[in-house]
């Protein structure tokens, strides 16, 4: 059987003490924020603005958004902060979402989720138009990508298939788990990862999934998108096995993944870190987004 080690480019790339090639989300994000700054800077800058909308002040919403204006700035992007308090009311964030819409000056609008308890968050996104919705969530995004249409893809699971490739995981006829099915990662991630082109075989985990074990150990790619600390142990894993944790859970020891890091890493082939494996991908797909949408509006050359 081949191994994934086998499979990987691994010129240059560190590798944890088991012999896992670690997939660094910080030194890809690095390397596209930087490609993407000279793409602009190479047709002269033409403006390219990320407009987010932060309602309330959950602290960690705050620091995603906060990293992700850095990160703008880095990509010689525009960006634009809305911050409005969490008793705004419905209508005044429709309202802001409304106005970025029609401002032909913003080419992607983000609005920070959760939005506070009480707010309607999908009729908030209803207003982004798909030309715009650098966050892929809207159903008019969420139906291109079943239909297999051009389009805006969320940045999480965009953002794992740019650490696939990254890496040199081979996807074409391997078989790969995603555990966990919500609209924001599990289910985008699962529809590109079977797209043509990238022609994995996947499967759907979930929480009613039995035997999670039995699902996951002959899988070449494993990927945790639950938020529940340490559900995949080395156990899950085939030898050789590619595994990618998106899951966040916040313990008294910090940020701790879906994925046992110790273990799997003695028996994985390549393997995320938690945190800086996921997490900075999510902002770099932000921003190729954000280009792709100036694209798409006609006011980036394509
Ligand atoms: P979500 O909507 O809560 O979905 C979690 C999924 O996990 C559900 O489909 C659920 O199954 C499944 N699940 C729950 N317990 C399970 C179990 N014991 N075994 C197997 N599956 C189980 O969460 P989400 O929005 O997709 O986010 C998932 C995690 O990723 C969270 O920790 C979130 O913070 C993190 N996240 C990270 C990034 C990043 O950039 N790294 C970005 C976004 C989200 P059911 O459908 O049956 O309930």
């Amino acid at each position: 059987m081949t191994s994934m080690n086998d499979l990987l480019i691994s010129g240059g790339d560190e590798r944890t003490p088991g012999g896992a090639i670690l997939m660094d989300g910080n030194r890809l994000r690095d390397e596209i924020v930087a490609k993407l700054a000279q793409t602009i800077a190479a047709v002269g800058s033409p403006p390219v603005c990320l407009a987010t909308v932060l309602v309330g002040d959950d602290a960690p919403s705050q620091r995603y958004v906060r990293n992700k204006h850095v990160q703008a700035g880095k990509a010689g992007m525009q960006s634009r902060n809305e911050i409005l308090p969490a008793d705004a009311g419905q209508a005044q964030v429709e309202d802001v979402v409304g106005r970025l819409a029609n401002d032909p000056s913003v080419h992607g609008i983000l609005v920070q989720s959760p939005l506070p308890n009480g707010y309607d968050e999908e009729k908030v996104l209803s207003l982004i138009p798909a030309d715009k919705d650098v966050d892929g969530l809207t159903s008019q995004s969420m139906g291109r990508l079943v239909r297999g249409l051009p389009g805006l893809v969320g940045c999480t699971p965009l953002g794992v298939i740019r650490l696939l490739e990254r890496y040199g995981v081979a996807t074409s006829g391997q078989r790969a788990v995603v555990i966990g099915r919500s609209t924001l990662v599990g289910l985008p991630l699962s529809l590109l990862l079977a797209r043509k082109g990238i022609d994995a075989t996947v499967t759907i985990a979930h929480s009613r999934t039995a035997d999670l074990v039995d699902v996951c150990r002959n899988a070449d790619i494993v990927i945790g998108a639950v938020g529940q600390a340490h559900l995949i142990t080395a156990a899950h894993i085939k030898p050789g096995a590619a595994v990618i944790d998106v899951g966040i859970s916040r313990t008294e020891a910090g940020i701790v993944g879906d994925v046992d890091f110790d273990a799997v890493q003695a028996v994985a082939g390549a393997i995320t870190p938690m945190p800086g494996g996921t997490g900075p991908m999510t902002i770099a797909c932000l921003l190729e987004n954000t280009l792709s949408a100036a694209r798409l509006q006609g006011s980036f050359p394509v």
